[in-house]
């Protein structure tokens, strides 16, 4: 198997506070560091959240704007994924004003559940203005599942033509909440897609490397990063999100699926046609 492997960085998340790891990047020229050490470690899409001055979670538009400026300077080649999502307590506009900044992805969150201690809703009707709103801004979602039915909730939505080809998957493992980061669960997942659909796995905490290493080998794609997981190894903290991309890239290369170029993540993400 030599296809290539996306790896998607996502640095910052809705939750990872600076009291647990020191190293997590929350304003806009911090996001930008990252992203260009990530993209020279091999990833070639960011997934970005931004944070407030104090390091909460926001669905502030300029702060948004002031993100994208500050990677597309930092790393020019990145695909950029935003977040719709911010954290499971923002609000619906909140949430679709985003798609509007059309960046070449957002995420596209297909399902409710219970996450941790609370509940993250994504109710048919907002699926389907998210959705709308992809297609009218040409915006790649990423169609997060966090459990089975999740999967069929998007194949629903293609069917039925809110959802543009191809389809771009990436599969949630191990949110309290969500399915269970197993062998077997991540397997049903990627089986349930039609033939020749691109996803990618997100193992979050110890399950990263698990996860990540079975997508590589089974030829989906990954996601690392801070948002999903601190920990370098056992007691050790990750300093800085290029350790898990450069982490990922040596996997996919010991796999025979060297990382993806910038041009390549776009044909396997968003279909574009080869230049
Ligand atoms: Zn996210």
């Amino acid at each position: 198997m030599t296809a290539p492997l996306v790896v998607t960085v996502a640095p910052t998340g809705a939750d990872t506070s600076r009291e647990r790891t020191p190293h997590v990047p929350i304003l806009p020229g911090e996001i930008a560091r990252e992203a260009g050490a990530s993209a020279a470690a091999g990833a070639s899409v960011i997934h970005i959240h931004v944070r407030d001055d104090e390091g909460r979670s926001t669905m502030d538009l300029g702060r948004y704007r002031e993100a994208v400026a500050a990677v597309r300077e930092a790393a020019p080649q990145l695909l950029i994924n935003l977040t719709t999502a911010g954290s499971w307590r923002m609000e619906e506009p909140d949430r679709l004003a985003v798609v509007a900044l059309r960046p070449d992805m957002c995420s596209f969150d297909a399902g409710t559940l219970n996450f941790g201690d609370g509940v993250f809703l994504n109710p048919p009707p907002f699926l389907r203005a998210l959705a709308e709103a992809c297609l009218e801004h040409g915006v790649q979602p990423e169609l997060e599942c966090f459990d089975i039915s999740h999967v069929e909730a998007c194949l629903r939505l293609a069917d039925e033509g809110l959802l543009a080809q191809p389809l771009w998957f990436q599969f949630v493992m191990g949110i309290p909440g969500g399915i269970a980061a197993t062998p077997r669960n991540l397997l049903h997942l990627a089986g349930l897609l039609p033939e020749g659909t691109a996803w990618s796995a997100i193992g979050v905490g110890r399950a990263q490397v698990p996860m990540t290493t079975l997508a590589i080998a089974a030829g989906g794609h990954v996601r690392v990063g801070m948002e999903d997981n601190i920990m370098l190894r056992r007691g050790e903290l990750a300093t800085s999100n290029a350790q898990f991309v450069e982490r990922a890239v040596a996997l996919g290369a010991l796999a025979g699926r060297p990382a993806a170029t910038p041009e390549q993540a776009r044909q396997i993400v968003l279909g574009a046609a080869p230049a």
